[in-house]
């Protein structure tokens, strides 16, 4: 990371800068965060004043593949453009965008094993597993952090993922309601749309 914002020892979770950020989904502001944890810094995408009650909020995480390149094995790269177009529509939200969450927090390389695995036939979760790493390894300590500075009390929250509602409660965010969050799925990652649905709990048509 070449920022180096000042990051007291006892304190995890920094939050950086803000700027206006028009994109064309419409104009947001955006503001980091350091997290000295897993020594990266999160963004949060964000729109009107997110202080207060039922705040329209999605939590990405990072998938180089997908966010960036358009790939289709997974569905995160379409999941977030619809997140943004939603929290604009609205007026009213935000997105936390998780770094350091690559592969389900395993990091690009062990993804990249991962998808080697998958074309020789092993599911997503068979895939980290044989890697030697759990199914999904992704910690939310910051997004509780994260609201909690930016005074949002309780969320609407897109998502499918039902772990992700745990988590974040589980962290003492209020869900006060979850939003399904489906895109079109294509032939090279139904399979993992399929696993994402019977094995990790995912409420998928
Ligand atoms: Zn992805």
């Amino acid at each position: 990371m070449s920022d180096t914002l000042p990051v007291p020892a006892d304190t995890p979770f920094v939050r950086g800068h803000t700027a206006r950020l028009p994109t064309r989904h419409g104009d947001f502001s955006i503001t980091s965060y350091r997290d000295a944890q897993l020594q990266v810094e999160h963004v949060v995408m964000h729109v009107g004043d997110v202080a207060g009650e039922a705040v329209l909020m999605r939590i990405h995480s990072e998938c180089l593949t997908g966010d960036i390149f358009g790939s289709l094995r997974c569905d995160c790269g379409p999941q977030l453009e619809l997140a943004l177009q939603r929290i604009a529509l609205a007026g009213r939200g935000l997105l936390i965008y998780m770094r350091g969450h690559e592969g389900r927090g395993i990091g690009i390389t062990e993804k990249l094993k991962a998808y080697t695995l998958q074309d020789q036939g092993l599911d997503t979760v068979d895939a980290n597993l044989a890697l030697g790493h759990a199914a999904d390894l992704r910690r939310f300590d910051a997004a509780a952090f994260i609201l909690q500075d930016m005074g949002v009390r309780s969320v609407r929250l897109l998502s499918n993922n039902p772990l992700k509602v745990l988590a974040l409660e589980e962290l003492g965010i209020v869900v006060q309601a979850r939003q399904p969050h489906e895109v079109p799925s294509n032939p090279e990652n139904a399979g993992y749309l399929r696993t994402k649905r019977d094995r990790m709990g995912h409420w998928l048509g």
